[in-house]
């Protein structure tokens, strides 16, 4: 047997592979976007990005259906998107054994919240497991199948963005062949109308019956040796922490999170004088153990907000009262966009325009930060377009007539699109701006439908944005090169004065899909030019500093994109010649 060092995201796939699963479909999103990455180098299960996280699920659910073993996987806040279908496949259940997996960002490294998902298993009557490092990632995704399979049912995986990125030692094994399920067509489990609904739900309420007993038997969770008289109860990396916070206390390791088995846990528990629950973000676990009457400690001093570790949860108990997390004496530096992002012009334009903004999920969400500040609300995947839509039919006069909607070419097609169509059917007079780059950016460059790259396939068919466009029904459509500022502002006008749907489409590739991620060359500023007017400034591109009334650029990070250079009214930006772009 080999040792490897692999991230969860890594072990997921490994998992996946070791257990046969014949279909895999996610949307990226941190943290979750390596694990279809490195399934991607299994060439025997089929994969995909599908265009948002509801359609990986029911693509997964479909192979599951089908007979074949299927994973889907997601951040947390994709299975918001994903959780219409989830709720059904509980009821229908699993035929080829079916794990949903699910990214949690504790502390929002990279996520607009800190939703914690092991309510979704709650709430749609479905196992869940935590695995806390990356052996248990791929030992869990194994059993997540044989559960699904053993008891008709999606299990939902939940990771933290700790589990999925830290590497720690993996056993690997080989790929254990696991046949098909034969498919019998079944109308009675998998068409939820109502009849056949009422009849599932007693099976689902049976089914967490056998799930509870089950979890008070399964090696998921482990029992402690009585060797102390304080408990703590942990699941997923919150164990690890724990133990290295508390190496006196003993242990009860939580790993299949719901349902839990509070009889086995009294039994437990009785023993000791003080137990403790530790979990990230919310008292999920603590909760369940308080309702069913068995005195814990949790939330009461631990911290709800935030990633943990060892030295909070010290803290913690040398206080017993930390309820809000400090922020650590580190300097403010605020995010930008990198220097050279096409999506820089447009943002320009809107601040410039004073134009009311709503934003969308992606990089260009920085364009909200100043000085751009270009950006007044983020919600969610496509909410840009329903909330600029909102916003027009609200009558507000200032935000009625000139709102605008920023999206990006992925985003566009997972979730903006019915926005689009939702504006031209219900009449709406707002601007829609699609920030085309070209690419999925935020999460690491991967393809989408308008990119004609696909995980599995290589080059395919790419969907026209502008052809879509046209199909939902707009009529006035502008195409421009986000670095010709002019262009924009002059799309912008035209939008503002047409009574109805506008799109811009602002095509340029993203800064690093340029060829050696930049144009060739770098800017620099002629100081006996430069007034100090600070319109360059106003870009927000990282490499423009201003001191001593004057603009410069630092040569590190100039991309060479030249818009600072088409601002200039005293033309003091210019290329400086004989010095090629060094970023890479
Ligand atoms: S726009 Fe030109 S003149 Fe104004 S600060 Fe920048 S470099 Fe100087
Ligand atoms: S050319 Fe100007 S705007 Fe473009 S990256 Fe260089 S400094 Fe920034």
């Amino acid at each position: 047997m080999e040792k490897v060092l692999l991230s969860g995201n890594e072990a997921v796939a490994r998992g996946a592979y070791e257990a046969d699963v014949k279909v895999a479909a996610a949307y990226p999103g941190t943290p979750s976007t390596e694990i279809m990455e490195n399934i991607a180098q299994y060439g025997d299960i089929y994969k995909e990005w599908s265009v948002n996280e509801k359609v990986a699920l029911e693509v997964a659910a479909g192979a599951s259906m089908a007979g074949a073993r299927a994973l889907c996987a997601m951040k947390h806040v994709g299975l918001n998107v994903a959780a219409d279908p989830l709720f059904s496949m509980s009821y229908i259940g699993a035929t080829g054994g079916f794990v949903v997996i699910t990214a949690d960002d504790p502390g929002m490294h990279s996520s607009q919240n800190e939703q914690d998902n092991r309510h979704y298993a709650r709430a749609a009557k479905i196992p869940c497991l935590e695995p806390s490092d990356s052996q248990e990632s791929k030992d869990f995704v194994i059993e997540a199948l044989d559960i699904s399979e053993n008891f008709d049912t999606p299990v939902l995986m939940r990771m933290t963005t700790r589990v999925c990125h830290s590497k720690t030692a993996v056993i690997i094994g080989d790929k254990k062949k696991h046949e098909n399920k034969v498919y019998v067509k079944d109308i009675k489990k998998r068409i939820i109308v109502p009849t056949h609904a009422r009849v599932r739900h007693a099976f689902v309420e049976e089914r967490t019956e056998k799930l509870i007993e089950f979890a008070g038997k399964s090696k998921l969770n482990r029992k402690p040796v009585k060797k102390s008289d304080f408990l703590v109860i942990a699941s997923g990396i919150s164990y690890f922490y724990a133990r290295e916070a508390f190496p006196e206390m003993d242990f009860m390791k939580i790993g299949m999170s719901w349902p839990l088995n509070l009889d086995v846990i009294k039994e437990v528990t009785k023993k000791y004088k003080k137990v403790y629950v530790v979990e990230e973000n919310d008292p999920f676990i603590e909760n369940e153990l308080k309702t069913a009457g068995i005195k814990v400690i949790g939330k009461d001093v631990f911290p709800m907000v935030d990633e943990l570790d060892q030295e909070k949860l010290q803290k913690a108990l040398k206080k017993e009262k930390t309820l809000k997390v400090p922020v650590q004496g580190l300097p403010p530096r605020p995010p930008a966009l990198c220097p050279g992002c096409p999506h820089t012009g447009v943002f320009y334009a809107i601040s410039k325009l004073k134009l009311p903004a709503t934003g969308d999920i992606g990089c260009y969400t920085l364009g909200a930060f100043p000085p751009l500040n270009a950006l007044d609300t983020t919600v969610c995947m496509g909410a840009s377009i329903s909330n600029a839509h909102g916003m027009e039919k609200s009558e507000t006069v200032e935000l009625s007539k000139k709102t605008v909607a920023v999206i990006g070419d992925s985003t566009f097609f997972h979730s903006g699109m019915t926005g689009l169509a939702n504006m031209v059917y219900n009449k709406s007079r707002g601007i829609v701006v699609i920030l085309d780059n070209s690419t999925t950016a935020m999460t690491g460059h991967q393809g989408h439908p308008g990119t004609g790259k696909t995980l599995n396939y290589g080059d395919h068919v790419k969907i026209d944005i502008e052809k879509t466009v046209i199909g939902l029904g707009v009529k006035d459509i502008h195409k421009v090169d986000p670095h010709d500022i002019p262009a924009v502002l002059n799309a912008f006008e035209k939008s503002l004065s047409h009574d109805g749907v506008s799109v811009i489409i602002a095509t340029r590739p993203c800064i690093f899909l340029v060829p050696k991620r930049s144009y060739g060359k770098i800017y620099i500023v002629n100081h006996d030019e430069c007034v100090g007017c600070r319109i360059c400034v106003g870009l927000g591109c990282p490499a423009i500093s201003f001191r001593e009334n004057k603009s410069n650029i630092n040569p590190m990070f100039c991309a060479g994109c030249g818009l600072c250079a088409s601002l200039c009214p005293k033309k003091a930006i210019k290329i400086n010649e004989g010095v090629e772009n060094g970023q890479e």
